[in-house]
């Protein structure tokens, strides 16, 4: 079956004729469904378990897969393959190659090979490493990530089969995001799986990390948003005068979803389910043209790829309905920006939820205890979680008084504070953990678990129910590295956990009373970062303070943070990472830092100088005009008064503009090197962007006054509102 989407009419056309979800459901996946009709019992067993809890598939294997995926590639009509990789600028990667081989004689035909599956040698060299490699080390690798399933991206011309891949070089550095994070989701199973053991839970083989990203993005107008210097090159509107009506009256959120708006996210939607990409949930977000999608949570590594998938078809599919969709975390100043809720939670071999409260008082100690191991492992690695989350667009998110805040702290809601603090407050001598489970557990903590309505809107890390909610995550980031760091903080306070239990248990499993003492220790060592109020508030960031919380609202400050060894020793311990990749990784987001703020200063320039400038002038000369005319006339006009009050704006936009581009040069001309990207993005922060400030303040308040049709490019106004 064929679905077009350019077409209005098609897309109409095609209303009547769309099958139910689940029939189209991961058609262009080579699923273990289409394995099953081509591979042995044995074979599919073997890669079941690879793709659930990882491990290797050998090459006579990987030859018997390839031939596999080969013909069900080819019959479809797919003519190339790549591997599809996750590189280090946070997009994806791929470089594709045809089946096209010939035999002997000479004749052509398709061939796949084991090796072709397993891996493929692109030059590396223009990928970021952070100095790991030389460039006469180009060559680096990519390896099939047998995880995370094939699928066939269709273009409007050629189909090309992707294989889900790591990136590497050939010393074996990590180059991608993706490596760290299938790293961390095995050195989180290993110690999660231990506890459990510890805990009399020996039946447990493994456990695994599951995300639901909830992905927030605005939609323009192609038409308009192309006539933006800014949008186009930034991601972000840098200038642009609040509209009559922002978000105040709260009549967006939730609302009726624009019916142009809603034949794109059909389509999007049709393209995501035949890739196996499960989209539930799609509504209108908080500010005017800003939307929001979810998926239906999965295993980390899969979330992370479709999500991936989901940030590429959202800008792909939108521009066939002749929209821009904007991923950037602040696209437009004086509404709400956006942010990927990273929901997160952990479950094990055999499908329970650890985060969810039990119905016995031994599954409530499991949940308390890995709750407690996640309150320890924010608790002790805050700084390097902020600094996962750090980039230029969200740094108008954090610390700028909307959802979240800078300062990372911990949500539980009140029913699950009450129970800790009774922990804590409980006597160790004469703990019964068996009771107070009993006592707290059955008739509280199941209820935490259904309350999920008294939700706190200003945590950067809030439990929902039976899970967690990441929600500082940027829109526009990859998902991959602020969940590895997450998985890498939990583990090494399982480690911790697991050591304090070996040394302290008496018999082969931990008593119930033992386990309770060991949490209330931990309990009230995680206490400043547990908090319950508004986020938002200055009593907040006080307090804070007093706990000794840090507070960075921006991303050279947060980057600084990888440099602190004793901040960064977790990621070493949990195998994770070696210092120089910490290093590497440190240079790579300094300099995209770097490179995105000078992108933006160059575009305001060139907005200020070749538009906004010649525009006011425009309208100058017409007050000019006026005021002559009146003179002559002998008119009392208020034009004297227009003309000056305007000619004072235009001034102040010129001087603004010249003390910018003054700034910029000085910048440039003293030249950026790798052993000071903390200085040169420092200087950036505290010099570049305040004289962007004050450019834009000057060009928001001509705009008001400048006549609408001389303004040179799209309004907000036109803009948020342009989708309805
Ligand atoms: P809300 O906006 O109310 O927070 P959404 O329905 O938009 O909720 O998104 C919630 C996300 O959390 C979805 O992607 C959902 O699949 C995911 N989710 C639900 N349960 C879990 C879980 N146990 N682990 C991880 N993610 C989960
Ligand atoms: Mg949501």
């Amino acid at each position: 079956m064929h679905f077009k989407i350019t077409q209005k009419e098609d897309s109409t056309a095609h209303k009547n004729l769309l099958p139910p979800i689940s029939s189209i459901f991961g058609q262009n996946v080579f699923d273990l469904k289409q394995m099953a009709k081509r591979l042995s019992k044995i074979d599919q067993e073997k890669i079941a378990f690879v793709m659930k809890v990882g491990g290797k598939i050998d090459s006579e294997l990987a030859t018997r897969i390839a031939s596999a995926v080969k013909e069900w590639a080819v019959d479809l009509g797919v003519t190339h393959y790549c591997h599809w990789f996750q590189p280090q600028t946070g997009n994806t990667a791929e470089k594709h190659d045809a089946f096209l081989w010939f035999d002997k004689s000479g004749l052509p035909f398709e061939k796949f090979t084991g090796e072709d599956l397993l891996q493929s040698e692109p030059d590396a060299s223009s990928f970021p490493s952070g100095g790991i490699r030389s460039t006469f080390e180009a060559r680096g690798y990519t390896a099939w990530d047998p995880s995370s399933p094939m699928f066939i991206i269709e273009e409007t011309k050629g189909k090309t089969l992707y294989i889900p891949s790591v990136f590497l070089s050939y010393t074996g550095d990590i180059l991608d995001f993706k490596t760290p994070l299938l790293k961390s989701n095995d050195s989180l199973s290993k110690e999660a799986t231990k506890t459990l053991h510890l805990l009399g839970e020996n039946q447990t083989e493994f456990v695994i990390v599951n995300i639901g990203p909830e992905q927030e993005f605005f939609v323009v107008d192609k038409d308009l948003a192309m006539k933006r210097i800014d949008l186009k090159f930034s991601g972000r509107t840098i200038f642009g005068n609040k509209p009559p009506k922002g978000q105040e009256l709260e009549d967006h959120y939730f609302g009726n979803i624009p019916s142009r708006v809603q034949e794109f996210l059909h389509d999007f939607e049709f393209e995501m389910y035949r890739l196996g990409v499960p989209i539930k949930t799609r509504h209108n977000e908080v500010a005017p043209g800003q939307f929001e999608i979810a998926p239906i949570y999965e295993s980390s590594n899969l979330a992370c790829d479709h999500n991936q998938l989901v940030m590429k078809y959202l800008k792909s599919v939108a521009l066939k309905h002749n929209f821009v969709v904007l991923l950037h975390e602040k696209p437009f100043a004086g509404v709400n920006g956006s942010g990927k809720h990273v929901n997160w939670s952990l479950s094990d071999s055999s499908g329970r939820n650890l985060l969810e409260p039990g119905k016995t008082p031994k599954e409530n100690l499991v949940f308390l205890t890995f709750l407690v191991a996640i309150l320890a492992g924010v608790n002790d690695n805050a700084d390097v979680l902020r600094a996962s989350i750090a980039n230029a667009g969200n740094d108008h998110r954090l610390g700028a008084n909307e959802a979240p805040p800078a300062i990372i702290s911990v949500y539980l809601g009140s029913m699950l504070d009450k129970i800790l603090n009774s922990i804590e407050n409980g006597d160790s001598e004469k703990i019964n953990a068996e009771k107070m489970m009993m006592d707290l557990g059955v008739s509280h903590l199941q209820q935490v678990s259904q309350d999920t309505t008294d939700r706190n809107r200003t945590s950067p890390f809030a439990f929902t129910g039976n899970k967690f909610e990441f929600r500082a995550v940027g829109s526009s980031a990859s998902i991959n590295f602020p969940t590895c760091i997450l998985n890498a903080a939990v583990t090494d306070s399982l480690a911790k956990i697991n050591e304090t239990i070996s040394q302290q248990k008496k018999s082969q499993f931990i008593s119930s009373n033992e386990l309770i003492s060991i949490l209330k220790n931990y309990i009230t060592q995680t206490k400043r970062i547990r908090f319950e109020g508004n986020g938002y508030s200055e009593e907040w960031r006080q307090e804070a303070s007093k706990r000794g919380l840090t507070n960075c609202s921006n991303t050279p400050g947060a980057l600084d943070f990888f440099k602190d060894k004793s901040k960064t020793q977790f990621l070493i311990n949990t195998k994770i990472f070696t210092q120089e990749d910490i290093h590497a990784r440190l240079i790579i987001q300094q300099e995209k830092y770097l490179k995105e703020i000078l992108i933006e200063m160059n575009c305001a320039l060139e907005m200020a100088h070749t538009q906004i400038v010649p525009a006011c002038l425009k309208y100058q000369k017409l007050l000019f005009k006026n005021l002559k005319l009146a003179e002559e006339l002998k008119i009392n006009s208020c034009t004297k008064q227009l003309t000056q009050n305007y000619s004072e704006k235009l001034n102040r936009i010129y001087s603004c503009t010249e003390a910018l581009q003054l700034q910029l040069h000085k910048f440039t001309s003293e030249g950026v090197d790798h052993y000071h990207l903390s200085e040169s993005c420092r200087n950036v922060y505290e010099k570049l962007i305040p004289k962007l400030n004050e450019l834009k303040l000057a060009v928001d308040g001509i705009e008001e006054v400048t006549p609408a049709d001389l303004w040179p490019f799209p309004k907000y106004r036109e803009m948020l509102y342009g989708v309805e």
